[in-house]
């Protein structure tokens, strides 16, 4: 098996060690890729600092057509790419389809967004003073980027960072997850083809002692983390005066109220719960429903749980596969013996098998148990009843987190109410919490983290309003 390069300043390099990828399914390797060194390192970011103008001014039609490529070249290489992400990660083959499918619209989007990117001018002879002066307002990258992901999306969320960074003439330094490093190199394979400088991108699969360093280093005065809460805010309590972007975790809740259509709140609960087993960030992990439907709806939640398909990741009809590890899989499994031990029920699932914990929904869950208060990040929901909408309401916003949530209403009334009173960064009105299009805002509030992604407002993120006052018109 060949060991795949890593990027440096748009160039293949290897280092001066091996590090092997495998699959947690099966325990088969999946790929092998080689470690940058720190002089190796030390280089991308020189070259990042040095890039920094020249990609500021570089025209738009070489941004926006580099992020073209990249799209297509996805779109050329997609099943590659997704035998590549299930192999490293262990999601379903449908779920990495999906995940590539996303990818390619974050970079379609980059491409049409940076072409609208333009500046604006604001007239300042509102006052007599200023008289003769008009604004010209701009936006300008705040710098080189350390972009800094997690395992569960390998590529989208590497996306999410490299695409919008290069929209607005950001260099960029992509740290990718150390379970998770392949997809993100063949991506830098694919930005390599592009006609962007050198010096705009790296991809370095560094460990966590050296990305601490890079976090640290002021010619990277933007880090944008994707990934748990304790890192994230490590970083950005060793970093307070740089531009930090946290994206971080939840522990999302579905409300059903009793004006829901069960059959879709049951099936689409019951598959965001289950989706990449439940290692996303807005997975289902609460489900709160209006006691007067409770006993309809556990009935058709068992029942569609107990035909979600588990196995093996590459079988096309597989629905739940592999935690990312078997150590993983056990820390879920011993939070819900937890849960267990200290009173809820099991509705379905609660065994593990290797690294796959079997489609799991637990009721009567004490608030404190970890399960109901900390991120699960495995396939477990939890099943807790209401009385009334502020019941409901108090229960989402009980959590210290505030990600997404998903209301099931038919009413009008309660859907502005969810949006003036939830406390999350995204009200899903008809559907689960874990709704997520690539080009719409995305963010926590709590401790969700701080900043929005979504590809206009990470160019946004990225970027400082400038103002030039033209004097004597
Ligand atoms: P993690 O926090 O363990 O790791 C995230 C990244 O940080 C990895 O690349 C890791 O190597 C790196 N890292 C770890 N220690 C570091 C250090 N000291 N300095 C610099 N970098 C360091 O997260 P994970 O287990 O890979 O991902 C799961 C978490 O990500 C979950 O909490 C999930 O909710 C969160 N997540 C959030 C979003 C979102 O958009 N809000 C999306 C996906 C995942």
């Amino acid at each position: 098996m060949d060991v795949r390069s890593f990027w440096l300043a748009g160039r293949p390099a290897t280092g001066d060690r091996e590090l092997t990828v495998t699959n947690s399914h099966d325990g088969r390797v999946v790929g092998t890729y080689s470690v940058p060194t720190d002089a190796q390192v030390e280089e991308a970011v020189a070259a990042a600092a040095a890039v920094q103008k020249e990609a500021a001014a570089l025209p738009v039609h070489v941004r926006a057509e580099a992020l073209a490529h990249v799209a297509k070249r996805l779109a050329e290489r997609h099943e590659e790419i997704a035998q590549l992400i299930t192999g490293e990660n262990g999601k379903p083959i449908f779920w990495a389809r999906g995940e590539v499918n996303r990818a390619i619209s974050t970079f379609r989007f980059a491409a049409e967004e940076t072409r609208r990117w333009s500046g604006g001018v604001q007239r300042l002879d509102t006052e007599p003073a200023a008289a003769g002066r008009l604004a010209y307002v701009s936006r300008q990258p705040k710098g080189p980027v350390l972009a800094i992901t997690p395992f569960n999306f390998p590529l989208n969320l590497v996306a999410h960072k490299v695409a919008p960074a290069i929209a607005v003439g950001a260099p960029v330094i992509v740290k990718p997850a150390p379970a998770t490093p392949l997809s993100s190199l063949v991506l830098g394979e694919i930005l390599a083809e592009t006609d962007l400088p050198a010096g705009m991108f790296s991809v370095l699969p560094v460990e966590n002692e050296r990305a601490s360093a890079l976090v640290q280093d002021p010619r990277l005065p933007v880090v944008s983390f994707t990934g748990s809460g304790p890192v994230g805010y490590a970083i950005m309590d060793q970093v307070p005066r740089k531009h930090v972007t946290l994206e971080l975790g939840g522990n999302a809740a579905a409300v059903v109220l009793a004006d829901a259509d069960l059959d879709w709140a049951a099936s689409r609960v019951t598959l965001f719960s289950n989706y990449q087993a439940g290692q996303s960030c807005i997975a289902v992990q609460r489900v709160i429903v209006e006691e007067s439907v409770r006993a309809a709806f556990e009935e058709k939640l068992v029942e569609a749980v107990a035909g979600l398909v588990t196995g093996d990741p590459l079988d096309e009809k597989t629905q739940v596969g592999p935690l990312v590890s078997v150590a993983a899989a056990e820390r879920v499994a011993a939070w819900v013996d937890e849960a267990v031990a200290s009173g809820a029920r099991v509705l379905a699932g609660g065994t593990r098998d290797g690294a796959t914990v079997a489609p799991t929904v637990l009721t009567d869950v004490p608030a404190d148990a970890k399960v109901s208060c900390e991120e699960v990040f495995g396939p477990v929901m939890i099943v807790k009843p209401v009385a009334s909408v502020d019941e409901a309401f108090a229960e989402v916003n009980s959590s210290k987190y505030g990600l997404q949530a998903g209301v099931f209403t038919r009413s009008l009334d309660v859907a502005f109410r969810a949006n003036r009173e939830l406390e999350v960064g995204g009200v899903i009105i008809g559907d689960v919490p874990s709704y997520r299009a690539d080009q719409m805002p995305y963010g926590g509030v709590k401790e969700s983290g701080v900043g929005r992604e979504g590809v206009h407002s990470a160019m946004e993120d990225l970027t400082y309003e400038k103002v030039m006052v033209l004097t004597g018109l």
